[in-house]
């Protein structure tokens, strides 16, 4: 049976990346311990859902759109990857796999060579070098060269292994004083005659000041109680585990839309498809990755297939990805990252525990000043 602590101020509603990563930061915004922070999530501590199918793929740099809201919050969060990691590292013990040798994005085509050095001069983005065929077939032995026409190096573009980092999120939060309750869906919200809110569970229910929804695709049945109703749609991904031992270093490649992702357990992960109005992965689609994967990197051919899976991608059905926001004063979202849910997870958690930590300062305000 689940175990839910006396009461908390803030209750999240999700442990996913978005879910913890917003516990640890509001951990580190106020004290859990005159301030409590309650994290619900429906499943158990070692199930997953979009966070456990994820490549952990972090690209900002190699983003061709460099204006507006989404780059900026892609910046902000890699910015912040470089100060978490250590900072989780030293606090929990836990080495978090992530990968610092920057990604490679491989031209397969002279047209997409002759484009991609245009928008490389156009736009000049700092961190970003062009690698002709030459240097990629003497630093990226693994790479079919008959099929590279050049590259670009994003120095600082990364990559995260989800389950240890959000695993470590959930161990460091719960070190500063959150309570996690594992096999906890809530079913139902109800407005508190106080303003906050009434989460109903299968065997009880619980009062909650303020209530943060991380509830990715779970978000949708519980949104529409909000004033603005959100919905959240799937879009499923399939990808490909391989046994295969790379060069010590090897970076992340991309090519032709498909992520080689060299883990340090030797493991390579390949994927993602990208499939749109399904919930079960097309096994023509999962074909071709592995098809074109094996002609992309041929070493992939004698290793062996160790797991294959998919995943469903949280995604805003009207409105752009993600969704961070107050929608009142007892309510935020936190949802619909879609295919970039671990690159935001920390921006989005910097944004949500700023927001609340303004409206706690308030509510303490008038509280005195009622006093
Ligand atoms: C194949 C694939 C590859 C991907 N690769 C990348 C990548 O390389 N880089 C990247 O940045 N992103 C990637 N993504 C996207 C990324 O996985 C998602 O954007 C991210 O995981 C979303 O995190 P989340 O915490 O919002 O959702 P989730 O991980 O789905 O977590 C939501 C949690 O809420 C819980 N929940 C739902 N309803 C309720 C309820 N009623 N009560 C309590 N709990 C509830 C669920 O059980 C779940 O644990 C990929 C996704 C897929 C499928």
């Amino acid at each position: 049976m689940t175990v839910l602590p006396a009461n908390a101020t803030v209750t999240i509603l999700g442990a996913g990346v978005v879910g913890s990563a917003i516990a640890y930061e509001l951990s580190r915004a106020f004290d859990p311990a005159q301030t409590p922070i309650l994290v619900l999530e429906a499943q158990g501590e070692e199930d997953w859902q979009a966070t456990g199918a994820a490549l952990g793929v972090l690209i900002v740099h190699l983003s061709r759109r460099r204006r507006g809201r989404n780059f900026q919050l892609r910046q902000a969060s890699l910015a912040r990857y470089e100060t978490l990691i250590p900072e989780l590292e030293a606090q929990t013990g836990v080495k978090i796999p992530y990968q610092r040798q920057g990604i490679i994005e491989i031209c397969t085509t002279e047209a997409e060579a002759i484009a991609t050095r245009a928008w490389l001069q156009a736009e000049a983005p700092q961190g970003v070098q062009w690698l002709s065929p030459e240097e990629v077939e003497r630093q990226l032995p693994l790479i079919n060269t008959r099929l590279v026409h050049g590259a670009l190096w994003a120095t600082g573009d990364r990559q995260v292994a989800p389950k240890p980092l959000t695993q470590a999120l959930r161990q460091a939060a719960r070190q500063r004083g959150v309570w996690f309750a594992y096999h906890s869906p809530v079913r139902h919200l109800q407005r508190s005659p106080q303003g906050g809110w009434i989460l109903n569970l299968d065997q009880t229910s619980f009062e909650t000041e303020y209530l943060i929804l991380a509830a990715g695709l779970g978000t949708t049945p519980l949104a529409q109680t909000l004033d603005s109703p959100v919905t959240v749609q799937p879009v499923l991904g399939q990808a490909l585990e391989f046994a295969c031992e790379t060069y010590v270093n090897t970076p992340v490649m991309t090519a032709a839309g498909i992520h080689f992702v060299p883990l340090p357990w030797g493991r390579v992960w390949v994927g993602a498809t990208v499939e749109f109005n399904t919930q079960t992965g097309n096994p023509q689609a999962l074909a071709q990755l592995h098809e074109r994967a094996i002609e992309l990197w041929p070493i992939l051919q004698t290793a062996p297939l160790t797991q294959q899976w998919q995943g469903l991608r949280p995604r805003p059905s009207d409105r752009p990805a993600p969704i961070i926001e107050q929608t009142d004063a007892h309510t935020w979202l936190a949802t619909g990252h879609y295919r970039n849910g671990i690159l935001l997870a920390p921006v989005t958690a910097q944004k949500i525990a700023q927001s609340v930590s303004a409206t706690l300062a308030m509510r303490n305000r008038r509280s005195e000043a009622k006093d």
